[in-house]
């Protein structure tokens, strides 16, 4: 049996002793580490540099019954308790400062049933597993863009990526979870099981329980489609962006075309005298039949005098991993984001303004292009609220040294209130920073009084507070 050093519980729970550390770890199937264990540092590492804390004791998740035993043991003691799925939350919270750690990144198991068209997927499973799963079959369900990110915490917030214009956001394709709530009970929450419950996890984040599995709709797609980038001058950046804003108004449901603003990474498609200067790079993908998709896609390279057009059919799984190269774990990342219900002449000249004041090679404004099935679904219908979002905009700061902390985190917040004015208000929670607790009932909007009443109903002494915390509230 390893040592724990290194203990610091709430205030008011006293301390653990070592026995009764060793009674819990025999009850988790893959151990429980503390600081003094060789695997811990390893464990405890998030996507996001910044982040870095030490968690009192990681638990090891491999069941459903290891989940339980875990949530019982934080929920008597009142221990600020995290829960990580794959980790890339920007804020970090997959990790607490001298918390305990529900480590679920085993749980990766996936099962396919391709006559059903469904898929029970493990809480540790990422987007790659999933994709590459389902795509065996060619089917798939709207998931986000790098394929190292956790289904957990994506599914949670909502989730969006290239399926979503056409088959809504992937909580419209959640069908049931597994979850064990703060009293330690195994629930399976369904449109007919525990619908109350199944509606706050399908966008109320990690507020609700700990999800160990979820059954998801898949859909057929692929597994060729036709995707790739156009990469403009940034010269052209005002005009190419107004151009890409009225095609978008009006796009079929199965093309998304997405707006990044940057300086060009060396590809090699791309000619070397760009590399390094600010690009706009239109990224698509077209989810239907592939010649349809280069008929539909056509224009978005007449937008200008484009300096380099990748487009063609290729498999959906590979483009699901295009952007992982500029997304990297390891890197120090501060975010900020704006939903958009219309983008104005006066925010894309606000958005190029911003763009020309980069901090660093990393850094990146990208507009995600939503509006088709996701909008169809009315606002109560999941908490995630933003159905009006056309686009949303994440201001990527992203950068390696820390003495350039400050100057990053004030571009990116600059960008945000620049844009502001132009947008709903509204926001994404699975890209809202830990300094933006303000905004998680904004996030929400005419939804937060349902889900702070159904946080009191299953988590009234709010155990699952590492998390864009919603406050529970009685009615
Ligand atoms: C590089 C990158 C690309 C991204 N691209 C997209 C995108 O295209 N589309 C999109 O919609 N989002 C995208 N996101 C945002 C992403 O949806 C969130 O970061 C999401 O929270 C990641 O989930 P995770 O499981 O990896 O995170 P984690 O940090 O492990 O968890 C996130 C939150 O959910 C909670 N949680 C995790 N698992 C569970 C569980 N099983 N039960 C209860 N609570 C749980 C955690 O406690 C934490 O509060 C991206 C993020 C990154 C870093």
């Amino acid at each position: 049996m390893q040592s724990f050093p290194y203990l610091s519980l709430d205030k008011d729970v006293g301390h653990l002793g070592v026995a009764e550390i060793e009674s819990f770890a025999a009850q988790i199937s893959g151990g429980v580490l503390g600081p003094a264990d060789a695997a811990y540092d390893e464990a405890r590492r998030v996507w996001n540099a910044t982040v870095d804390r030490r968690p009192a004791l990681i638990a090891r998740c491999l069941s459903d019954r290891d989940v339980q035993a875990a949530v019982r043991f934080a929920a008597a003691r009142r221990m600020l308790t995290s829960v990580r799925g794959g980790g890339h939350h920007i804020a970090g919270n997959a990790v607490a400062e001298g918390g305990l750690m529900i480590d679920l990144s085993a749980m990766r198991a996936i099962e396919i049933d391709p006559a059903r068209r469904r898929a029970r997927v493990g809480a540790g499973a990422l987007l790659g597993d999933f994709d590459r799963a389902a795509q065996a079959h060619g089917l798939a369900t709207p998931l986000g863009v790098n394929s190292t990110t956790g289904v957990a915490g994506l599914t949670l917030g909502g989730g969006f990526g290239w399926l979503t214009r056409r088959y809504g956001m992937t909580v419209d394709n959640l069908r049931s979870a597994n979850v064990v709530t703060a009293d330690g009970a195994l629930r399976t929450a369904s449109a007919d099981s525990e619908p109350d419950l199944f509606w706050a996890l399908r966008g109320g984040g990690g507020n609700f329980g700990v999800v160990t599995s979820f059954e998801y709709q898949l859909h057929p797609v692929g597994p060729q489609v036709y995707a790739g980038l156009v990469v403009y001058p940034f010269a052209q950046a005002g005009r190419v962006l107004r151009a890409w804003r009225d095609f978008t108004s009006d796009a079929p449901d199965e093309l998304s075309v997405w707006a990044v603003l940057r300086k060009a990474p060396p590809l090699p498609f791309l000619p070397a005298d760009a590399h390094g200067h600010e690009v706009v790079i239109l990224p698509l993908v077209y989810s239907g039949d592939v010649a349809a998709g280069e008929h539909a896609a056509a224009p978005v390279a007449r937008f200008g005098d484009p300096i380099a057009v990748a487009l063609g059919a290729q498999p959906y799984s590979q483009f699901q991993t295009a952007f992982d190269p500029l997304l990297a774990p390891g890197a120090r990342n501060y975010w900020k984001t704006n939903n958009f219900s219309r983008l104005g002449d006066a925010a894309i000249d606000g958005l190029v303004a911003a763009a020309g004041r980069l901090p660093g090679p990393e850094c990146e404004i990208f507009v995600a292009q939503l509006g088709g099935a996701m909008a169809r679904v009315a606002p109560g219908a999941t908490p995630f609220v933003g159905r009006d979002a056309r686009y949303i905009m994440n201001v990527h700061g992203r950068w390696q040294d820390p003495g350039d902390d400050a100057r990053v985190r004030a571009w990116a917040r600059r960008t945000f209130e620049d844009a502001a004015p132009h947008a709903t208000g509204s926001g994404y929670v699975n890209f809202l920073t830990e300094d933006e607790a303000e905004r998680v009932g904004a996030s929400y909007g005419a939804n937060y009084p349902r889900l702070q009443a159904l946080k009191q109903r299953f988590d009234p002494d709010n155990l699952f507070r590492m998390n864009l915390n919603i406050a529970p509230r009685a009615t």
